[in-house]
């Protein structure tokens, strides 16, 4: 018993999952596929997936956004939980793992709610504001490049109706965040981010150490 977030081992993980985890098979066949590459890491947890389909009917979100899809395993999640006349754009540059994404989002019969958009997703967030799009979207999910979390954190927020939802991924970054010896690009990008958003006036947040660490930030 403690009064703070609870430290999963393997064990107590596995017993989570077995207690708790909904996964649909297309889901487990997607992640199973994704496993084999190198880059495998970057898919989310299927926890979280779950958590974040929830969030989505929760709010009875209908517009939606992704910046980062790899392989669609979120949007998927996402794409399932929007009601039928929902929309998801989702954001990503790689031709390669977006087509592994377009396969299991036809199979599982969304495909026609993603418009996928494969550009740098500052370019198409920025299109986005162009066009009209600011304050029109329920929920965002940012998981890309940690470099651009800044940029893609200020759109999203433009592009977010009031009381919109945006999650962040990788908040925690493995823990490295909180390794001062630690001082790379990126762990200096999401600690930045984390700083800013603590003292955002614009959001309400609480971040959550459910994976790799999401913050949820509810636009005001
Ligand atoms: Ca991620």
């Amino acid at each position: 018993m403690a009064n703070k977030s609870i430290t999963l081992t393997d064990d107590l993980y596995r017993y989570m999952t077995s207690v708790s985890l909904r996964e649909p098979d297309l889901l487990r066949q997607l992640r199973a596929e994704t496993s084999i590459d190198p880059m495998a890491g970057m898919q989310i947890a299927p926890e979280q997936g779950q958590f974040m389909a929830l969030l989505v009917r929760l709010m009875g979100a209908a517009k939606a956004l992704e910046v980062g899809v790899f392989t669609g395993y979120s949007a998927l999640c996402v794409a399932l939980a929007l009601p039928a006349h929902g929309k998801l754009t989702a954001c990503d540059i790689s031709e390669a793992w977006t087509s592994i994404a377009k396969r299991y989002w036809e199979r599982a019969g969304v495909a026609h709610k993603i418009d996928l958009r494969l550009a740098p997703a500052i370019d198409t967030l920025d299109a986005l504001l162009a066009a009209g799009h600011a304050g029109s979207y329920d929920f965002a999910f940012i998981d890309a490049d940690k470099g651009n979390y800044d940029g893609y954190y200020e759109r999203t927020l433009r592009l977010l109706r009031s009381g919109g939802l945006i999650i962040i991924d990788n908040v925690l970054w493995d823990g490295r965040v909180a390794d001062d010896r630690v001082t790379d690009a990126d762990t200096r990008a999401i600690r930045a981010l984390n700083e800013k958003i603590h003292q955002d006036p614009r959001v309400t947040i609480s971040l959550i150490p459910v994976a790799d660490g999401l913050t949820l930030a509810l636009k005001g």
